[in-house]
């Protein structure tokens, strides 16, 4: 059997989330043989119910005899738990292997990473995602990898287009979630810039929402206004990617420019702004939830 992707690989998916169950589920859908490992062991045999395939006890056995390893877990200690130790996928996995990270992690541990799998013959590909849980389920994701090994990221990309619109190699171990980074430094700026414009319009007597719909068409617009403008207009804050977990990556992101001494004030302070969404109770809104700290100051 062939799926989207042309040729059929022994897939193991290790962390059946928010992104990862859908990206696991269109990596069955391409024809692949899965085996699923999840922490908590019910996600992964209600996984098993619902695509068939087959769940494994740890991440060794579920790296055992897979061509690919996928990773998708919370953050750098995370996926150090699922990698090393004697039920890690290190213990499992066989010399040839690919193993592809997708969690949103430091660049450092992409680099530490990608040492240890070679020693055990064992390829890597950090790998960190764009699009959303939107985008995991429809598959359409944008991937943005760093490899030492240029073949090592061809061998995974054909893998990978299961659930993404593109990948892009970006350079060494690394590369990937320095590019991720670069992402959220965006999206920061862009949210709580919008956060003050749609807040500046009703203290100004305007409807936000016919605002919106016209500077949509100027040189305002961006993903953050389409996706997110008249909710963040009405208060809501349910649409997707949580305040915990940009304050996680916004964590990496000033740890990794202490490094390199780029400068990032705007980036530092929506930083104390999503610290300030929490203490109100935010930890699960969506990122969009800046303007709460404007329109109930
Ligand atoms: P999630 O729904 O919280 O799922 C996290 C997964 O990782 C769960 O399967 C969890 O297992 C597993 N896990 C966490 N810590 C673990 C550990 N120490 N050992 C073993 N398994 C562990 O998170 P998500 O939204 O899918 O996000 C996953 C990654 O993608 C994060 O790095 C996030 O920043 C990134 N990301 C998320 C989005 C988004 O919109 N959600 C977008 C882009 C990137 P349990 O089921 O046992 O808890």
């Amino acid at each position: 059997m062939t799926g989207k992707t042309g040729s059929v690989s022994n897939v193991a998916f290790i962390g059946l989330g928010v992104m990862g169950t859908p990206m696991a589920r269109h990596l069955a859908a391409a024809g692949h043989q899965v085996t699923v490992y999840n922490r908590t062991p019910e996600k992964a045999l209600a996984w098993v119910a619902l695509y068939g395939n087959r769940a494994a006890p740890t991440p060794r056995e579920a790296a055992d005899g897979a061509e690919f390893v996928l990773l998708c877990v919370g953050n750098d200690d995370d996926v150090r738990q699922v990698v090393y130790g004697p039920d890690g996928v290190l213990a499992g996995v066989a010399a040839g292997a690919v193993l592809v990270d997708h969690t949103t992690a430091s660049a450092e541990v992409a680099k530490e990473l990608a040492e240890a799998a070679a020693e055990f013959g064992v390829g890597f590909v950090d790998a960190p995602v764009s699009g959303g849980q939107a985008g995991a389920e429809n598959g359409q994701l944008t991937v943005m990898c760093g490899s030492d090994d240029e073949a090592f990221y061809e061998l995974a990309r054909p893998v990978m287009e299961a659930y993404a619109k593109a990948t892009s190699l970006m350079g060494p171990a690394g590369s990937g979630q320095l590019t991720k980074m670069v992402n959220q430094i965006c999206i920061a700026g862009v949210v709580q810039g919008l956060a003050e414009g749609i807040n500046f319009a009703a203290k100004a007597g305007l409807d936000p929402d016919a605002v919106i719909d016209v500077i949509r068409y100027g040189a305002a617009q961006s993903w953050q206004m389409e996706n997110r403008g008249h909710t963040m207009a009405k208060g809501e804050f349910d649409f997707g990617f949580a305040v915990e977990w940009m304050r996680k990556d916004l964590g990496i992101v000033l740890a990794e420019a202490d490094r390199n001494g780029a400068r990032l004030p705007v980036t530092a302070l929506i930083d104390q702004f999503y610290a300030q969404v929490i203490a109100r109770g935010g930890r699960r809104w969506d990122t969009s939830s800046l303007i709460h700290l404007l329109a109930n100051d």
